[in-house]
C-alpha cells in the first residue's frame, strides 16, 4: 500500500473538473470557490459543509458557511459532485468522486469510505438501457459498522454476549 500523497497542485484533474463546472455555469471563480473545489478534490473523507468550512475558515477569513452551502448546491445541481445524504449524524456528506463506486457509511463513527465496484458501472448501463434515462450519476450507500467500530464493540465487555459456550 502506498502512502497517501497530498496533491496541492492545480493540475489535480478532479479540481480542474469542478472549476470547469462552475465556469460553465457562469460563476465567477472567486478565491473562496476555488478553495472549496480544491478541498473537495483533495479529500476522500466525504466532508459535510460544516467540515469544509471549518477546514478553510482560518486560511480564508472572508469565507462564509453560506458560500460553502451555495457552492456545494451548485456543484450538486451540475452533477459535478454527489450529495450522499446523512450518515446518522444529521448532516449531508459530499463526494467529489463521481466514478461508479459504492459508499460505505459507518453509523457509529460517521465515516464514509469508497469501495471501487465495477458492478456499479454495469448497473448504470443496465438502468440507462432499461429506463431511457441519460444517467448523470448514482449514489449507492451501504450502512453499517466499520471494522474499527466492530472491534471497539467487541472490546467492550457488556457488548460481547453469546459468543462463548
Ligand atoms: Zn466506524
Amino acid at each position: 500500500m502506498k502512502g497517501r500523497v497530498a496533491s496541492p497542485t492545480p493540475q489535480n484533474p478532479l479540481e480542474a473538473r469542478l472549476l470547469q463546472a462552475l465556469r460553465d455555469a457562469g460563476l465567477r471563480l472567486t478565491v473562496q470557490r476555488r478553495a472549496i473545489c480544491r478541498y473537495l478534490a483533495s479529500t476522500k473523507s466525504h466532508p459535510t459543509a460544516q467540515q469544509i468550512y471549518n477546514a478553510l475558515k482560518d486560511e480564508f477569513p472572508s469565507l462564509s458557511l453560506a458560500t460553502v452551502y451555495n457552492t456545494l448546491d451548485t456543484l450538486v445541481r451540475l452533477g459535478a459532485i454527489h450529495a450522499l445524504g446523512n450518515t446518522g449524524d444529521g448532516a449531508i456528506h459530499y463526494d467529489a468522486d463521481i466514478e461508479p463506486h459504492v459508499n460505505l457509511a459507518c453509523l457509529q463513527c460517521h465515516r464514509v469510505v469508497d469501495l471501487p465496484c465495477e458492478a456499479v458501472a454495469e448497473l448504470d448501463r443496465k438502468v440507462a438501457a432499461e429506463s431511457g434515462y441519460r444517467i448523470l450519476g448514482a449514489r449507492l450507500v451501504y450502512y453499517g459498522l466499520c471494522p474499527e467500530c466492530q472491534r471497539a464493540a467487541q472490546q467492550t465487555p457488556s457488548v460481547s454476549v453469546a459468543a462463548h459456550h
